[in-house]
């Protein structure tokens, strides 16, 4: 596999520390809002990623976290908490949001079918207790581990302590701007309000790894007893101490958004350096934006940092909005509005009508070698997406056999997982039985009597189907 490393801005062979194994962590969700089209279109790259190393043989120990504790807004170290500030506009703990919205981000991954990191599924009724066996890890649940790699880097003499926090010192680790050049002098400029809350702060670039519960934090709810005094950790080390806690203090992949190169990322690293003393990641991946056409920032007043639900109900089916995604290289930018959507949903339906058009569901077919071969080979070149669905529409226009041709690409889709066999026209009969059950549910819910469509959709069940209600309507799935 070949990945663009940002860390040494070449493309590079990826060399794993264990063959046939790939560690793996990937910046999850800060979860005090509803994740927008920005967000998910991270989390459906190193999707790709995820199911293309499963597809091409190898054991994927993955780790993505929730941040609930100490994400500022513009991740400046003075900020608000973004989880508290949430609370408080919403009049919820700081425990409440984040458990609500952990909820969405699940919901939100069920219906993109992205993969919780341990490589399955996850069902959007699971107890929230529970994900960590999934592999997600919430930073709030590893305050001791966060405490222990703090400890670390003040004992490798990397920190120093102000009334008001514990700072990384970024003079002591000369290597710090390696992944981001930048002029460390600019940071001074608008850092006035740092001065006030902590006159004692050396450099602007200087960044907090524990924050205590005193100054403009006095009333912060989430706090913790540390050698440092009752307070919060920062952002940053969150992911350092979860990552390194479960991978260990070497591992091959990270990634991100690149808005998380600048800071996030030359932080964590630094980090890593003052635990370890050596570089903790190997290959560092990050994705692009994307972009609307006035090249906007997403923002909620702009109204273009739409939610899944509201492009859903936008007539945009949640398999179009994958198949937007990862039609492209992560490292494209990518046009974002509605005509683009909707140009995305008519290639998707038209791949799959040209499938169902072959009159097989692949039954009794057998993979078509040459083509797997290309296919794997577009896989580990960088993941060149649009390769891949160049050979797809190739295959299709083949004069292979349907059921070959059939089989094939239902191979290749679990690494697209656009769910290509649950929407083929020409998969197996529903029982009539079903049908029946179906078109009274349809009735039921326009009539809007949602109890017996929900006793309807138990009914179903029973026959071994599950209901999903899609913006093109119900649809079945086998249980
Ligand atoms: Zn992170």
């Amino acid at each position: 596999m070949k990945l663009y490393n940002s860390l040494t801005k070449k493309i590079e062979e990826i060399e794993l520390l264990k063959p046939g194994v790939v560690t793996m962590y990937s910046c999850g969700p800060t979860v005090y809002w509803r994740m927008h089209v920005g967000n998910l279109r991270a989390y459906a790259e190193w999707d790709i990623l995820h199911r293309a190393f499963l597809y091409l043989g190898y054991d994927v120990r993955r780790v993505m976290n929730f941040t609930d504790v100490g994400h500022m807004t513009d991740d400046d170290d003075f900020g608000e908490d973004k989880i508290e500030q949430a609370a408080s506009e919403k009049g919820k703990n700081p425990t409440e949001i984040a458990n609500y919205y952990i909820k969405t981000v699940i919901e939100d991954f069920y219906k993109m079918n992205y993969l919780s990191p341990n490589g399955e599924v996850v069902k959007p009724n699971t107890d929230i207790h529970e994900l960590g066996k999934y592999g997600w890890a919430r930073a709030t649940e590893y305050i001791d581990q966060i405490i222990d790699f703090v400890k670390k880097i003040e004992e490798n003499g990397f920190t120093y302590e102000t009334a008001q926090a514990l700072y990384f010192d970024i003079s002591k680790y000369n290597d710090y701007d390696r992944m981001f050049k930048q002029n460390l002098d600019e940071k001074k400029v608008g850092a006035r309000e740092e001065v006030e809350v902590d006159p004692q702060k050396k450099n602007p670039a200087d960044f907090v790894l524990w924050m205590k519960k005193v100054g403009k934090y006095e009333k912060h709810i989430m706090a913790w007893d540390s050698p440092w005094g009752v307070g919060f950790p920062g952002w940053h080390i969150e992911c350092s101490a979860m990552s390194c806690d479960i991978l260990g203090e070497k591992f091959d992949i990270h990634t991100g958004g690149i808005d998380h190169i600048p800071i996030h990322h030359t932080n964590e690293r630094a980090q890593n350096f003052g635990a370890y003393k050596h570089e903790v990641v190997k290959y560092w991946v990050h994705n692009e934006f994307i972009r609307t056409p006035k090249d906007e920032k997403l923002s909620k007043s702009k109204g273009n940092a739409l939610t899944l639900d509201e492009i859903i109900q936008g007539g945009i089916d949640s398999m179009d909005l994958r198949y937007h995604y990862i039609s492209v290289n992560y490292r494209v930018p990518l046009q974002f509005n509605w005509e683009a959507l909707k140009g995305s949903r008519r290639a998707r339906l038209s791949l799959l009508k040209k499938i169902s058009d072959l009159n097989s569901d692949g039954n009794g077919g057998s993979l078509l070698n040459n083509y797997v071969e290309r296919f794997e080979d577009l896989l580990k070149d960088n993941l060149n997406m649009s390769g891949v669905f160049a050979l797809i529409s190739e295959l299709l226009k083949s004069d292979e056999k349907p059921e070959n041709i059939v089989q094939t690409i239902l191979d290749f889709d679990r690494v697209l997982g656009l769910k290509i066999y649950e929407n083929l026209k020409t998969k197996e009969e529903l029982p009539k039985e079903v049908e029946e059950l179906l078109k009274k549910r349809e009735v039921a819910r326009k009539e809007e009597d949602f109890e017996k469509s929900d006793s309807l959709r138990d009914e179903i069940e029973k026959y071994g189907f599950k209901v999903l209600d899609t913006s093109e309507g119900q649809k079945v799935e086998r249980i």
